[in-house]
């Protein structure tokens, strides 16, 4: 006798699965239901795209099923703009309860909406590992330009912002997104906002290239972003975050126009502008840690580590060989060696 387990319902579901640091993420609007006019969306009031809805129940269960199965490493929800916004964010922390009522301990990540309110900004905090809203341009100019319904920029989107910064307790959990391009901005306008942003503790900024997408009132105004200006300012960011670079400095690195110039590598540009291994070279016996930080191949860690070893008395030019490694090259032309080599110091 063969026991057979019939299958009465087979569902097709389309899941979107995006690539991420820490692994493949499920990202998902839990409606594509949207009231505002915002110029470069396919969601946009009165634009003919598909209006999934997707129920709390059925989400936890698909995110589940791929989570089970190893497909993704974690979550993040967002939604269209259907409601008021703190009825939206509650639906997707309705979710994000769910899953944590279950068992479910990986990553979550929600984006919250313009307004919310600050009772649920905290319930977000609590529940997620990541919040954010977006600030789409660098100023409220830019922002009533590209999206003129969503909120006012700066009560809505960054006094919200600052407060969940204040209460997160770690920069890295509070988050936002430039659509670089959207509204005719320059870097300068971009990195001036980015600045104050991680000024004020919001650690993570994303610089989202932007796409025309046919049928959508921007696309006949504005031109496709290309990605090299989206990286040079990942790498803008990157120095101002971690590197603690001033935003003079960072400024040394753009054009007239305001935009940063055509480079791969930001860091040698203001190295060489500030003279660096022209005019003068830096000394690893003496510099401050932000003098070796300006040193192109030489990060927070290897600066950290030069200043120890110097400390220690034990900074040679073959331990300064050891901790720079593959980068010694790169660096070796921005530093002055004369009183190092072989030598001990004590
Ligand atoms: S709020 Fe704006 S960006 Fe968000 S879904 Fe609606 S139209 Fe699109």
């Amino acid at each position: 006798m063969v026991e057979l387990k019939l299958v009465d319902k087979v569902e097709r579901i389309e899941a979107p699965v995006y690539k991420s640091v820490g692994g493949p993420i499920f990202k998902i609007a839990i409606t594509t239901a949207c009231r505002m006019d915002c110029l470069y969306c396919p969601f946009r009031a009165g634009s003919s795209c598909a209006r999934i809805f997707w129920q709390p129940e059925k989400l936890v269960r698909v995110f589940m099923t791929l989570y089970r199965h190893g497909v993704v490493k974690g979550i993040f929800l967002t939604s269209g703009y259907y409601s008021d916004s703190d009825r939206i964010v509650e639906q997707m922390l309705e979710v994000v309860e769910k899953l944590r009522k279950i068992g479910y301990k990986g990553y979550v990540h929600v984006r919250l909406m313009p307004g919310t309110s600050k009772h649920l900004i905290r319930e977000a905090l609590r529940l997620c590992d990541r919040v954010g809203i977006n600030v789409e341009a660098p100023s409220k100019h830019h922002f009533s330009e590209i999206a003129p319904s969503k909120g006012d920029w700066r009560h809505d989107i960054i006094d919200r912002l600052v407060y969940a910064a204040s209460i997160a307790g770690k920069p890295d959990k509070v988050d936002t997104q430039f659509v670089v391009g959207a509204s005719g901005e320059s870097d300068r306008e971009i990195l001036e906002t980015s600045y104050w942003l991680i000024g004020r503790g919001i650690g993570r900024l994303h610089y989202s290239p932007y796409t025309p997408i046919p049928g959508t009132p921007l696309a006949r105004k504005r031109p496709p972003t290309q990605y090299d200006r989206v990286y040079r300012l990942y790498q803008a960011w990157s120095l101002m975050r971690y590197y603690g670079y001033s935003l003079d400095r960072i400024k040394l690195a753009l054009r007239e126009d305001g935009m940063l110039v055509k480079t791969r590598d930001l860091k040698r540009v203001i190295a060489e502008r500030l003279g660096i291994g022209r005019e003068y070279r830096v000394d690893p016996l003496e510099a401050k840690l932000e003098e070796l930080l300006l040193v192109p191949g030489i990060g927070p860690q290897t600066a950290h580590r030069i200043v120890e070893m110097r400390e220690k008395g034990r900074l040679t030019l073959d331990v300064l060989r050891r901790i720079l490694g593959g980068r010694w090259r790169k660096a070796v032309r921005y530093l002055d060696l004369t009183r190092l080599p072989g030598k001990r110091l004590l």
